[in-house]
């Protein structure tokens, strides 16, 4: 049980985790109580830093009593947090419980925006549970609509096999929430048939689930979301024996569900197609579980897009909490060349700055922001290619003021750079092109590109010696 100096984090995703491990190294003297509803907490291992502002790491899924063995200073408590009240100080939980706090860190996530609630027929994929119940859903499965347009829409697009996929989207190309209309065209020929090979080893942030007998999370609350390679390792097959086929449906706004008798379930797009499937993945984003505290007592300032409000040191509006990760909007004004999407990258990097701010606070000294919101630096992957945003990758917020170069090689690269002005704003870089640490460096030091013109990305120029 937490004595009256207890720091108390809510939620074992990885902002809450990287929040608590980093406090509890920070604050030594300190007593810290990691409150979480899932009973597996999310871990980082094998951290390294691939370029000065991206990040390559394995996630996995831990047993809270590991947390507690490698620091001293920690307890986790499995419980849901039902109510904060910031006069006495205390969270309680579903069961009862209260837990004083002298700082708290919400870092509840966010919960899957669903086209249909409570519909067998519509799953959502956010946590360990639900890919299991995706997984069992596939396997008997002749036809599935995936609805949604973002990094888990995409994966699944490209990673079920032996199944008809239908994939409803609302904008005029595919993977929009990260690539724009061109940027798509590359990734269109592999809708249909192999897979790529994945040629040498795996630079990219992995991540592991570990099975547990302790798979149910505390009162129907949700497990900590998914992360990147999620999809990696798990088998999407379905019942059909047949080459891969995506069939794409555009701008389509909305899907009904309709009854009949052949399928399970039928979807009528605002395109006017119908189509009867087995089952509908729902991968329409994420809402921040932003007001899931927000009472009379607890009046938690909340942005438009539903994240609790922070400012450039993680505190909400309320004093002595704080938030970070998927749950928190950055309400800071951001660097030129940062922005805030729900990624675990970001998740983790706002857990780790949260706890700096708390200690600074605790000690009564003055932090700045963290250099790595300086640039927004994400990589992933996409149907089997590397995949590195940089910056105002796709224009963001510069009002189509600004020109774009270009350089692809048909299924091996593509290379895309946003320039205003003379001078890089950001990338998109897909395929092994090695240009990461440039472009960083050149969309951080602004340097005027003007007279290097298209020789900017001309193959035959080693690009590296040109800058250093
Ligand atoms: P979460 O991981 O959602 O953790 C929230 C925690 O809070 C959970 O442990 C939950 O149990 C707990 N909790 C909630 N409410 C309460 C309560 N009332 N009381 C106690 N505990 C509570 N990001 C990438 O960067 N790259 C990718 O390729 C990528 N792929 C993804 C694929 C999928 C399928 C999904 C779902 C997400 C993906 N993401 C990806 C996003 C990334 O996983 C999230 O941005 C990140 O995990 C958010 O971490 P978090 O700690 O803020 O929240």
């Amino acid at each position: 049980m937490a004595d009256t100096d207890t720091i108390v984090v809510i939620g074992g995703g990885i902002a809450g985790v990287s929040c608590t491990e980093t406090l509890s190294t920070l604050c030594k003297n300190e007593s810290i109580t990691l409150v979480t509803a899932s009973p597996l907490i999310k871990a980082v291992t094998n951290f390294k830093q691939i370029s000065r502002r991206l990040e390559e790491f394995d996630v996995v899924e831990n047993p809270s009593s590991e947390l507690q063995e490698a620091h001293r200073n920690v307890t986790v408590l499995q419980a849901k947090v039902v109510s904060i009240d910031p006069l006495k100080r205390e969270i309680v939980t579903s069961t009862g419980e209260s837990v004083p706090y002298t700082k708290l860190c919400i870092c509840t996530g966010g919960s899957p925006k669903l086209i249909m609630k409570d519909d067998p027929n519509v799953i959502g994929i956010r946590d360990t549970e639900s890919v299991s119940q995706f997984q069992a859903k596939l396997g008997g499965s002749r036809r599935v609509i995936i609805v949604g347009n973002g990094g888990i829409a995409t994966e699944l697009a490209y990673e079920i096999e032996d199944c008809e996929v239908v994939w409803a989207i609302k904008d005029k190309s595919i993977s929009s929430a990260f690539v724009d209309a061109g940027t798509a065209q590359f990734f269109l020929p592999h809708l249909s048939g192999d897979k790529k090979v994945q040629e040498g080893p795996m630079k990219r942030v992995k991540y592991t689930v570990k099975p547990s007998p302790a798979s149910s999370s505390e009162s129907g609350a949700k497990g900590g979301a998914l992360g990147p390679d999620w999809s990696l390792g798990i088998p999407m097959n379905g019942q059909v024996q047949r080459s891969r086929h995506v069939r794409v449906e555009y701008e389509c706004e909305e899907i009904w569900r309709t009854k009949n008798t052949d399928w399970p379930v039928y979807a009528l797009l605002t395109n006017d197609k119908l189509y009867g499937c087995d089952f509908i993945v729902s991968a329409t984003g994420v809402v921040p579980n932003g007001n899931e505290f927000v009472t009379q007592n607890l009046d938690l300032k909340l942005a438009m897009d539903g994240g609790v409000i922070v400012n450039d040191c993680m505190k909400t509006n309320i004093d002595h909490i704080y938030a970070a990760g998927d749950v928190c909007s950055a309400s800071w004004d951001w660097a030129p060349h940062w922005l805030q999407m729900r990624l675990w990258s970001q998740a983790r990097q706002m857990g780790c700055y949260a706890a700096q701010c708390i200690k600074a606070d605790l000690n009564d000294e003055a932090i700045s922001l963290d250099f790595c919101f300086e640039l927004f630096a994400h990589v992933t992957k996409f149907f089997g290619y590397k995949v590195i945003l940089l910056g105002k990758f796709n224009g963001q917020g510069l009002d189509d003021e600004y020109d774009i170069l270009l350089r692809m090689t048909k299924g091996v690269e593509y290379i895309k750079v946003i320039l205003k002005d003379g001078r890089m704003q950001g990338a998109i870089l897909i395929g092994e092109t090695d240009l990461e640490e440039t472009f960083e460096n050149l969309i951080l030091n602004q340097l005027d590109l003007s007279r290097y013109g298209e020789d900017l990305l001309d193959p035959g120029i080693d690009i590296d010696d040109y800058f250093d």
